[in-house]
């Protein structure tokens, strides 16, 4: 595009966003909190989804010191089921970092934001441009799927080595006078008109400056490199009941998913059956009245980088603390006390699966097991 024609396209996208764009609680407020708080939110969440996320924790956080003075076990409870949890933990860490260090006042400086905790450049150019107008273009999917079909680019969009030519064009083609309007903008177009699959090309607000339109090739863009098959581990998770306690086991802060509870759980490897795990893991000395495991059904749970296939196993005993090789920390939860913890997406469905076996007939589950993958 040439600079008139940047000019023109920055002008029918944004006079489109004025009278397209979706009324978003975040979008009624000039609070860089609030603004950061939704944006942390939106990194991997849909729109629909964050809305009531972000109603329940700006209502329960409505200052930064009230985030910086929450326990963070609150903090997480309140994002259970977000998923990527570190987002929460450095979030928590920022506002105390905010409160505390810079009297509760949200830095005005990208530079300066860029250094909070969990902040990177997609966040800082978001909060800045949108509360302060600081000239910050974002780069997420969405932008840089309308920048590969603005330009009909073979540059693959998942490929991390990209991001410095998508950066340059975003900054090329972001309006400085109002470029918190023009990021939303952007990002509007890309989530409302420009999807992956299904687009509105004939209604879209830019389709005079677009290559992949003009030839006719926008199912072409973007073009993406394959990515690797996700590996499965196969797992056991332990549920040990004592009257109507559950024993769990709390993530180390620094581990995946830090913070956060769940059943303590254990790969499956070489075809083990769940006998030779639990002979593995129990150290003989436990005392365990109802020694023969109790299978429920499958449940598989997907992370980024991997997924899991969990078998959960019952087991009822009698001792205050079961001795677990390697498993020091957990603790008996007792259904009150569950309702407060925050627990991982895994250790959600496993507990579903506890329901239904709990009320069930307990006869139609399996007893005997010998191989348990
Ligand atoms: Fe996307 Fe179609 Fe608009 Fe091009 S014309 S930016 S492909 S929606």
């Amino acid at each position: 595009m040439t600079p008139i024609e940047i000019n023109d396209y920055q002008a029918d996208l944004l006079a489109w966003y004025r009278t397209n764009k979706r009324v978003l609680p975040w979008r009624l407020t000039s609070d860089p909190y609030l603004i950061w708080i939704s944006e942390v939110m939106l990194q991997q969440t849909q729109v629909i989804s964050a809305i009531p996320y972000y109603s329940k924790f700006v209502n329960a956080f409505p200052a930064v010191k009230d985030l910086a003075d929450a326990d963070l076990q609150v903090v997480l409870k309140l994002w259970e089921g977000l998923g990527y949890y570190s987002r929460a933990r450095n979030m928590h860490k920022a506002a105390k970092i905010i409160a505390y260090e810079k009297q509760s006042v949200f830095p005005v400086i990208y530079n300066e934001i860029i250094q909070l905790p969990g902040i990177g450049p997609y966040i800082a150019a978001a909060v800045s441009s949108i509360a302060f107008q600081l000239p910050y273009a974002v780069l997420d999917g969405n932008v840089k799927r309308v920048i590969a079909r603005l330009d009909c680019s073979d540059i693959p969009v998942n490929d991390p080595k990209a991001n410095k030519h998508y950066q340059k064009r975003a900054d090329d083609l972001l309006f400085q006078n109002n470029s918190g309007d023009y990021n939303q903008a952007v990002m509007e177009l890309g989530a409302l008109v420009c999807r992956p699959q299904v687009l509105d090309c004939k209604n879209c607000p830019v389709n005079k400056y677009c290559k992949a339109f003009e030839s006719n090739q926008t199912s072409e863009y973007p073009i993406k490199i394959a990515r690797k098959k996700v590996k499965t581990k196969e797992m056991v998770s332990l549920i040990f009941e004592k009257d109507d306690q559950l024993w769990m086991i709390q993530n180390e802060e620094n581990a995946l998913l830090g913070g956060l509870w769940s059943f303590p759980q254990f790969e499956v490897r070489n075809n083990e059956s769940i006998n030779d795990i639990l002979d593995k893991i129990i150290l003989k000395s436990t005392k365990i009245i109802q020694r023969e495991p109790i299978q429920l059904p499958p449940v598989t749970h997907t992370y980024t980088h991997f997924k899991e296939n969990i078998i959960p196993v019952v087991m009822r005993v009698d001792l205050e603390a079961i001795r677990v090789n390697g498993l020091s920390k957990a603790v008996w939860v007792s259904p009150e006390m569950l309702k407060k913890l925050p627990i991982t997406g895994a250790c959600k469905k496993i507990l579903q699966q506890h329901k239904k076996y709990k009320t069930n007939k307990k006869k139609e589950y399996k007893t005997s097991i010998k191989k348990c993958c």
